[in-house]
């Protein structure tokens, strides 16, 4: 027990070293995103994030962006506890049988104007879940998608600059 508990004690740490941050490339993006928005909307961006069948390895990526790292409140984003507050629906995952009227009905309550971002491979068309039983495919089975951001699970820097694309079409 003892030389375990001194061996754990000493040895380094196996986590990866975290990437380099590049603070000024991530607040130019946020900035034109918030730029972009204000622009269109008159205010900021509220996102409302709909888990549609994820793994929750996309969810994980989305908290990152509240994180003292990247903080995305300080650029004026919100993410919304209603639909009916929000401008973009942010949907990750398949969209599981289960999940797919709750879908439908929080499209439907979203005011218009609305986005829909599809964030991640299996919200593009099913991902490794494709052909289960339980799923109906990809976000554009059940609700129009404006927008797809490639990646399992796309970074905060890639959901960001996909909200940018978005705002600048
Ligand atoms: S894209 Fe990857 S991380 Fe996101 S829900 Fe699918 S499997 Fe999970």
């Amino acid at each position: 027990m003892r030389t375990l508990l001194l061996k754990s004690l000493l040895a380094s740490p196996v986590t990866e070293p975290a990437p380099a941050p590049s603070e000024a490339a991530l607040a130019e993006v946020a900035a034109r995103v918030d730029e972009a928005a204000c622009r269109l909307l008159g205010r900021s961006l509220a996102i409302r994030h709909v888990d549609a069948g994820s793994c929750n390895g996309c969810e994980l990526e989305i908290h990152a962006l509240h994180n003292p790292f990247y903080d995305l409140e300080r650029f004026g984003f919100r993410f919304v506890a209603s639909p009916r507050h929000a401008d973009v629906l942010l949907v990750t995952g398949p969209v599981t049988k289960n999940m797919r009227e709750a879908l439908e009905r929080t499209y439907a309550a979203t005011p218009e104007p609305k986005w829909v971002v599809a964030a991640g491979a299996c919200a593009a068309d099913g991902g490794m879940f494709k052909n289960s039983y339980a799923v109906t495919g990809g976000v554009s089975s059940t609700v129009p998608v404006h927008l797809h951001i490639p990646g399992c699970p796309p970074s905060p820097r890639a959901l960001l600059e996909g909200l940018l694309a978005l705002m600048e079409r």
